[in-house]
């Protein structure tokens, strides 16, 4: 394999595009540093200009088979030429029904029927309307530096950073409450582990802002994604479960980056030992096309025909590559790997802490992980600069990261990483803190 990066991006080539795409495509992205793909395979890409780099984004948790794993290729290729757009929303055909088949066999009895988008906020929307539609309520409550996507229902939900929401309201009426963060208990001094954010909603929020027979839906991300990689104490999920069973709420949980295998289990919340009622799933489903899924049991699925639908849902393209992916994914020991390699990483992690003054805290859980940089360890001011140098350092040393919440580093590469590249991209990025 060539050496990671060999001239120090952008080059030539990705300068050009990247002037052509500020021409003609909005900017309204959150781009980090000018990379430019040409190509990927398994844990590496390569910009127009050659440049190889190792890489820890798995494209926003999508590729945990690998980029371009060649059985997803082959699925993709073989179904596009025998039927690319079956246009499931009036016609049936076999491939999502088996694609439907093979993902309920994965999750907990009761997540038995499954309404197919094209992405994670679709896949949110439709938990929203399934929500309502069921309880006949119209409150939701979901949680700071919460990220469930950016059409206008999951955008209610979401709570992650004032650009995303500043002029865009009004939107549905949603509660937000404090995560239970335990490097940042969010101000709340009383409300600083699970047990005390139950107990807030409980007692604070169901007695001043809405009454829970109000409330259709709780919606939780079982590890906080965009915000920065939080993961909550022992015992949220199950509390939230308990509250939700005592008032008849929906606990919907938005899989779309925790879930598919990325902390070592199919689902983040088999961590936390409940069932949720209903499942978001995105991203990393189908390999790389765009394949959504709400997965509910067939009590809470039961919205009559017409009620909702989209046309690209269940595409047969879609469906095909998300089978190749959970063929991938249903193999002996391909948990056990993330498990595994997840320990190495966390524990690299911890070694750069030692290292690093300016890490303050390292968590995760399987191939979820994320460490916060900090001006100090006393005062815990978030080191967003900081961390926003480090990542361009890294990537014109080869390697790929990406950002989360205010000043963390996340960790998500494709799940197929072995122990040796995991040790090297934790050597790039030690040397690119140093001196930061
Ligand atoms: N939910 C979560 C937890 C996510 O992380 C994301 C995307 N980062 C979404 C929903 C939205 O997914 P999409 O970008 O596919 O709409």
């Amino acid at each position: 394999m060539e050496p990671l990066i060999t001239t120090i991006p952008p080059g030539p080539r990705a300068r050009a595009v990247l002037e052509r795409d500020r021409r003609v495509v909005s900017q309204s992205m959150a781009r980090e540093y000018p990379l430019v793909i040409e190509r990927a395979a398994g844990t590496n890409l390569w910009d127009v200009d050659g440049n190889r780099y190792l890489d820890f984004t798995a494209g926003i948790s999508v590729m945990n088979v690998g980029w371009n794993h060649p059985a997803v290729v082959e699925a993709v290729r073989e179904q596009a030429g025998l039927l690319s757009h079956g246009a499931f929303l009036d016609f049936c055909s076999e491939v999502p029904v088996r694609f439907a088949e093979e993902l309920v066999k994965m999750l907990p009895n009761g997540l038995d029927q499954v309404y197919y988008s094209n992405s994670g906020a679709e896949s949110v929307e439709a938990a929203l309307k399934l929500a309502r539609r069921h309880t006949k309520r119209k409150y939701f409550i979901s949680f700071y530096g919460g990220f469930h996507g950016r059409t206008y229902g999951a955008l209610s939900l979401t709570a992650t950073k004032v650009i995303q929401r500043k002029h865009f309201g009004p939107f549905l009426p949603v509660i937000h409450a404090p995560y239970p963060d335990p490097y940042r208990p969010f101000g709340l001094e009383s409300v600083s582990c699970a047990v005390d954010v139950v107990r807030y909603l409980r007692e604070e929020v169901f007695r001043t802002e809405v009454s829970p027979e109000e409330v259709a839906a709780i919606v939780v991300e079982p590890i906080q994604g965009e915000g920065g990689y939080v993961v909550p104490p022992p015992g949220f999920l199950r509390g939230l479960r308990e509250l939700c069973d005592e008032y008849g709420i929906l606990l919907v949980a938005d899989e779309v980056q925790a879930g598919c295998y990325r902390t070592g289990r199919f689902l983040a919340s088999e961590h936390g030992g409940v069932v949720p009622d209903i499942v978001c799933l995105a991203k990393a489903l189908g390999g790389g096309m765009p394949l959504g899924a709400t997965v509910a049991s067939e009590e809470v699925m039961n919205w009559p025909p017409g009620s909702h639908a989209s046309t690209f849902g269940g595409n047969n393209v879609a469906c095909a590559a998300g089978l190749a992916v959970l063929e991938i994914m249903q193999a002996p020991g391909f948990g056990e790997h993330v498990r595994e390699a997840g320990a190495v990483l966390l524990d690299g992690l911890r070694r750069l802490q030692e290292r690093h003054e300016v890490v303050g805290d390292v968590r995760g859980v399987g191939m979820m992980a994320g460490i916060e940089l900090v001006e100090d360890r006393v005062s815990r001011v978030p080191a967003r600069e900081t961390r926003n140098r480090a990542l361009v350092r890294a990537f014109e040393r080869g390697l790929t990261l990406l950002p989360a919440g205010e000043s963390v580093i996340r960790f998500s590469p494709p799940l197929v990483m072995d122990e040796a590249e995991i040790r090297t991209g934790l050597a790039v990025l030690d040397e690119a803190m140093e001196g930061l």
